[in-house]
């Protein structure tokens, strides 16, 4: 990744955060590097909820039906190792997800369920960060940036309020994680690196079935260290940050 130049950055102003909701398309998406945010986030007391969109049943080298479950159970230990009580994930297809408005009101439901003052996501860029994005990607951090505004319009998915009696919520920030112009950064804390990397830890069956795949443990702190130097700060974790309202 290319960090901007050291000390350029400024914190994100989360001191009056309370509820943060991070959307993506699989599980292990928020483990590499946005779970040390997640966890410096709950620690402070702030409620953190997961949205899969898929239980990323194409994602290992065993048949979908064994892959799914072992996979979802990956992902409850990952969120335990990062104070994330409240998980929930879509059937949405693996490999194969599709933007469609059908994902937005999935989307939209969810934040009009848990009403989070942020939503955290993916980039969408062909080429984020991190070198060429992967085609669930794109369409879980599109489709999300869209249900942001779906979800605080009274027009957009009427049935949302009509039949399910979701009232309309807006959140005040939108922040893409792995976007190549971040704006603002969560330093974090040692012991949030050290939760950052068990969650990845978490997902073991996943990563075994990569044998070129690093251990979290030689890489997480390393690349949390590299986005701290922006904050000017040891550790930390870069977002693009748009403010919604407020
Ligand atoms: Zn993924």
């Amino acid at each position: 990744m290319d960090e901007p130049d050291a000390g350029t950055l400024e914190a994100l102003p989360d001191h009056d955060f309370r509820r943060v909701l991070c959307v993506v398309a699989h599980p292990d998406d928020v483990e590499y590097g946005t779970s040390a945010a997640v966890a410096e986030w709950t620690a402070r007391g702030i409620e953190v909820a997961y949205l899969l969109l898929t239980t990323g049943e194409a994602g290992m080298q065993r048949p979908p039906a064994e892959t799914g479950p072992l996979r979802a159970a990956e992902q409850r230990a990952a969120c335990r190792a990062v104070g994330v009580d409240r998980l929930q994930i879509l059937n949405h297809p693996d490999g194969v997800l599709v933007y469609s408005l059908d994902l937005r009101r999935d989307i939209a439901r969810v934040i009009r369920q848990f009403r989070p003052d942020v939503v955290v996501t993916g980039s969408w860029e062909i080429e984020p960060s991190y070198g060429l994005n992967q085609a669930d990607h794109r369409a879980a951090g599109l489709a999300t940036a869209d249900a942001v505004r779906d979800a605080d319009n009274t027009w957009v998915f009427p049935e949302l309020a009509q039949t399910e009696g979701l009232a309309k919520w807006g959140a005040d920030w939108l922040l893409v994680s792995g976007h190549t112009r971040p704006t603002h950064g969560v330093p974090v804390s040692p012991q949030a690196v050290e939760r950052a990397v068990a969650s990845l830890d978490a997902h073991a069956a996943y990563l075994g079935d990569l044998p070129d795949h690093p251990a979290p443990r030689d890489f997480i702190p390393k690349l949390l260290a590299g986005q701290g130097r922006a904050l000017g700060t040891g550790h930390g974790v870069l977002f693009r940050g748009y403010r919604l309202r407020g």
